[in-house]
């Protein structure tokens, strides 16, 4: 399996959760980011994260 980041170095940081702009962690194994706030869980398909409120998977509760 490709081992290296979901997206370039520096692209995290200037990417915030669009529901709370929350700071944003990266899920390499389910190719997601997570915002470190609401846990929303954002799809990152081909390099290019799917940021919208739409597509964004809410956290699981548990
Ligand atoms: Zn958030």
């Amino acid at each position: 399996m490709n081992t290296s980041r979901l997206l370039p170095i520096g692209l995290l940081d200037i990417m915030q959760c669009p529901s709370d702009a929350g700071a944003l962690s990266e899920d390499e194994e389910a190719s997601q980011l997570v915002c470190d706030t609401c846990h929303y869980r954002y799809r990152v398909e081909d390099g290019i994260p799917i940021m919208m409120l739409e597509e964004a998977i809410a956290a699981e509760s548990d």
